[in-house]
């Protein structure tokens, strides 16, 4: 099997499966619980998030568990809107959250019901789906549209701001044409203008360097399965001193702002993987951009017809995206299956769906051209014969193809 498809999820280091295991099976205790394996897995969770920490640069205070990139950009949202409105300070829970991260921003008008937001178009849809929940509820949230190669403008972003603009939200890398933002320039926007900046980071960390504080990130989200760690745990970084509803109540757990028992395995998994990827994150990427640049070189020679998607080089290292007109891309991922090659035609959650990728359609492609459209996504694991393979076989099929399209019109 040839395995393409790692910005949809990633195989798990071996090393970080090891250090799972005793989590499941050997010491399964609470971590807040008080007895001896109770403070081993305690401990555990302690180092993870300190590795986890480390990857971008955070204090480990800064960090809180989360199920995974949705749930953290669903937080990062919500949170955020929800902070200071009317219903939570007549509880007096508004007050108690923001006066328990620091109080940065306590006592925030009853004004502060709605608001603006500024995001963009080729946002993941845990973002735009949130973004859209708000709009139901009387927020106005400005969509800005990347140019061409999918980058938006920092200037787009500056204009936009309004008084009441509460949150601004770029992701940092896109999960369908690996473009990356400049985040460093909107991140200094943001503050100097004194709005809060989220970064769903999830395609970035682990694969790219990223540090919060020279960005001026805020919030970022994380998950532990695009960077060869375990499904179904990430993080959602909170600059100290940030005002946030939880989106989670429960108990105390990660400083009483998102409840729920540890997920003791995942976390030590993601904290094994963060520092996985601390380590080998230059070598991994060198050996990955040259694979991708090799892998789009043979493609834009083998298919002449072919469009690359995204920047040439201002993308993520494994990142390959590539429109073929006149083909449909569900029908080229079927035969490349038949080949054993694990592909996709853009975003795992809609493929299937038939409708072109909301991302491909914002950086101004037609949406009959949209529907040929091809990711293909390595990992450091991605050998030079694997690539040679695929192009291969990607350009019998395309042959096969066009030339059914050539008869059936005959
Ligand atoms: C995968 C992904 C998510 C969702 O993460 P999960 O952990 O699968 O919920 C969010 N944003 C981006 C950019 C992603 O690639």
């Amino acid at each position: 099997m040839i395995y393409l498809d790692n910005a949809a999820t990633t195989r798990p280091d071996p090393q970080v499966l090891d250090e799972m295991m005793p989590f499941f099976m050997e010491n399964y205790a609470n971590p807040a619980s008080v007895y001896g394996p109770a403070r081993k897995a305690k401990a555990a969770v302690t180092q993870a998030r300190r590795r986890v920490a480390a990857l971008i640069g955070a204090k480990p205070e800064e960090i809180y568990f989360t199920s995974g990139g949705s749930e953290s950009d669903n937080w990062a949202i919500r949170g955020v809107a929800e902070t200071g409105q009317p219903e939570q300070s007549e509880t007096g829970q508004g007050q108690k959250y923001a006066v328990d991260c620091g109080g940065g921003e306590t006592g925030q008008s009853e004004q502060n019901r709605t608001g603006h937001m500024i995001t963009t178009r080729i946002e993941h849809h845990a973002v735009l789906h949130t973004c859209e929940a708000l709009e139901r509820k009387g927020w106005d949230i400005t969509y800005l549209t990347p140019d061409q190669a999918g980058v938006v403008a920092p200037e787009d972003v500056e204009r936009a701001i309004r008084p009441d603009t509460r949150l601004i939200s770029v992701m940092f890398a896109n999960n369908e044409i690996g473009t990356i933002q400049k985040v460093r320039e909107i991140g200094q926007i943001a503050h100097n203008r004194g709005i809060l900046f989220h970064t769903d980071a999830v395609q970035a960390v682990g694969h790219v360097p990223v540090r919060v504080d020279e960005m001026h990130i805020d919030l970022l989200s994380a998950s532990a399965h695009k960077f060869h760690g375990p499904k179904g745990i990430g993080f959602l970084y909170i600059r100290k001193g940030t005002a946030m509803e939880p989106l989670i109540f429960g108990g105390a757990q990660e400083r009483s702002r998102r409840g729920g028992t540890h997920h003791v395995p995942g976390i030590v998994g993601m904290g094994k993987a963060a520092e996985l990827a601390m380590e080998k994150m230059g070598e991994r990427m060198r050996r990955e951009t040259e694979l991708r640049d090799r892998l789009i070189t043979d493609v834009l020679r083998e298919i002449p017809d072919a469009i690359l998607n995204g920047s040439r080089t201002g993308r993520l290292p494994n990142n390959v995206n590539i429109c073929i007109p006149g083909v449909e891309g569900e029908s080229v991922l079927i035969l490349l299956d038949a080949h054993d090659i694990c592909a996709s035609s853009g975003s795992a959650c809609t493929s299937g769906s038939l409708e072109p990728s909301h991302v491909l359609r914002a950086i101004g492609l037609t949406d009959d051209i949209a529907r040929g459209s091809l990711r293909l996504t390595l990992s450091h694991e991605t050998t030079e014969e694997e690539i040679g393979e695929t192009v291969r076989v990607l350009k019998e099929i395309v042959g096969r193809l066009k030339q059914a399209t050539d008869y059936s019109q005959q």
